[in-house]
């Protein structure tokens, strides 16, 4: 979609299984911006075999055409519990605990059949794989390795690998944002989870509905934080794409791309909407009111931003 103004703004679909497929057409989504992978292992009974996890991920290259596809590597814990894969220790904050990435390195072969099956699934197509809940570049500098070493793995025996491999970073956890300058020069892109990425920075439970509520994404402190992620990835030409719920919100779009972001991936429902804001929009207004907004000391700016949204006829509709 355009702008206005000409700023071309890549709108992008989270999905999880082939039922979603069919909204790439639906809504004209570029492409897959998430792709949950934990889905499939969530509502199976036992481990995916690597012949059923290769039919998964090809079907859903199949289906998605010539248009990218993000697979994210098993974000397993917290929410999203396999029954059949019990942490061992009870957890006090699960959220905080054995999940993700962090459950990958430590039991590698489960990410190795993982990484292994996307390989062969995408044959000489292109892949995109991200990681979710990176603490540290380390934890991204192995998966990485890891990654590659089952790309040689598949190329010595003769099969196919894809044509080209992009491999990203979810930005998530707090800690992360103190290491840009690591990590950027390592990763092909970066995408902000700001479900968790808010959670963690605001140090409130996403679950708990007694606090969904409380703090607002329209808020200063992420705001600012979001206009530093987008600023620091612009620099070092690293593309920065934004998959948690806020980008689906018309009105947080909005303030998002006034603040440099030009990708956003969103659930299927939000995608006309954020179209309709997007075309609606003059960016560079955009961003002359957000950066005023970023420094003053209110709980949130969304009255601000919604009367700019409304003064200049964009559409906010959800
Ligand atoms: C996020 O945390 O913003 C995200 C996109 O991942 P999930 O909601 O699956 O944790
Ligand atoms: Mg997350």
């Amino acid at each position: 979609s355009i702008t206005k103004d000409g700023q071309e703004v890549d709108i992008n679909i989270n999905a999880g299984l082939l039922v979603d497929l069919p909204h790439l057409d639906e809504t004209g989504a570029s492409g897959i911006g998430l792709f949950r992978t934990e889905l499939q292992f969530m509502i199976a009974s036992s481990f995916p075999r690597m012949d059923e996890q290769v039919a998964h991920y090809r079907a859903i290259l199949d289906a998605a055409g010539e248009r990218p596809v993000i697979f994210r590597t098993l974000d397993i814990g917290a929410d999203k519990v396999l029954p059949y894969l019990r942490p061992g220790a009870k957890e006090d904050n699960p959220a905080l605990g054995w999940r993700a990435i962090r459950m990958a390195l430590e039991r590698p072969a489960l990410l190795r059949l993982q990484l292994r099956a996307l390989i062969k699934a995408a044959g000489d197509r292109d892949l995109h794989v991200m990681f979710p809940m990176v603490a540290e570049v380390e934890e991204f500098r192995r998966a990485r390795q890891m990654l590659e070493h089952e790309l040689e793995f598949v190329r010595k025996r003769g099969h196919a690998v894809p044509r080209s491999l992009q491999v990203g970073a979810m930005i998530e956890v707090p800690a992360l944002l103190w290491q840009m300058p690591a990590l950027l020069p390592l990763v092909d892109f970066i995408s902000v989870g700001s479900n968790d990425l808010m959670q963690f920075m605001f140090a409130y439970d996403r679950g708990d509905p007694r606090l969904v509520d409380r703090y607002d994404t329209l808020s200063p402190p992420l705001l600012k934080l979001m206009s530093d992620i987008f600023s620091q990835a612009n620099a070092y030409k690293v593309p920065v794409t934004v998959c948690g719920e806020i980008a689906g919100d018309p009105l947080s779009a909005l303030a998002l791309i006034g603040l440099g972001l030009r990708s956003l991936s969103v659930v299927p429902a939000a995608v006309g909407p954020v179209k309709s804001m997007v075309r609606t929009l003059d960016a560079a207004e955009a961003q002359e009111i957000l950066t005023q907004l970023l420094d003053r000391p209110d709980h949130s700016v969304r009255d601000e931003v919604e009367k700019f949204a409304i003064a200049h006829k964009i559409s906010i509709n959800t």
